[in-house]
């Protein structure tokens, strides 16, 4: 048995809850644990204690080291041929006066205002707009290569890109390898996978879902 002293033993020694007791020092010893471990633990432990034991595992696994990445974003329109049921952000083209659209020279301004600052990434991401096309993002990334070489250009929902290589008519990977050679560096993560099976049903039609889900 561990000895209970200060910090992280002391916590799991203290727990109240004889479960939350037995799964922390399950974790303690190294000791995966289960499903319905997780799900006691998502129902009884407080956020504090949760964060105490996988604060634990990240520093058993990584030591103390915590990195950041300082970044900024530029939302290039928020109009969107799609009407995905859970976006509460796009606006339809037809009402694009409700909505915004930036030009190249307007993105790159964004750029610029963020010489000299320490970021290392610019994360774009928007709606899917009809007339913003494979050569628009071209000339859009060659320009922020252009200007900072070292920026590191996180960008595209895999629907924005679907939607942009489509109407080049290339396949993804021609268009993934176009993109890449006009600077991009990494696409945005997904989403889809917090979604619990019986939402993602719902939403399983919609194109958003069909590329990341
Ligand atoms: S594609 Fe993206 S921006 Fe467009 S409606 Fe769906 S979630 Fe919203």
């Amino acid at each position: 048995m561990m000895k209970p002293e200060t910090g992280i033993e002391a916590l799991v020694a203290n727990a109240k809850d004889e479960q939350l007791k037995a799964i922390g020092y399950k974790i303690l010893h190294k000791e995966r644990i289960s499903f319905d471990e997780g799900v006691v633990l998502f129902e009884k432990g407080s956020l504090s204690y949760l964060g105490a034991l996988a604060n634990w595992v990240r520093e058993q696994k990584h030591g103390d080291k915590t990195y950041f990445n300082r970044n900024f974003h530029i939302e290039p329109t928020n109009l969107c041929v799609f009407s995905c049921k859970f976006c509460a952000y796009s606006k339809l083209y037809a009402h694009r006066e409700e909505g915004w659209e930036l030009s190249i020279p307007q993105m790159l301004d964004i750029v610029k205002s963020y010489d000299g600052k320490p970021v290392t990434e610019v994360h774009i991401v928007g709606g899917v707009h009809p007339k913003m096309d494979m050569d628009f993002f071209v000339e859009l990334l060659k320009a922020i290569k252009a200007h900072r070489p070292d920026l590191h250009i996180k960008a595209f929902t895999p629907v924005e890109l679907d939607y942009m290589f489509r109407k080049a008519k290339l396949t993804t990977e021609e268009g993934m390898k176009l993109a890449h050679e006009a600077g991009l560096d990494s696409l945005p993560g997904g989403g889809a996978e917090i979604f619990h099976p019986e939402i993602r049903t719902k939403f399983v039609k919609t194109k958003w879902m069909q590329m990341v889900g």
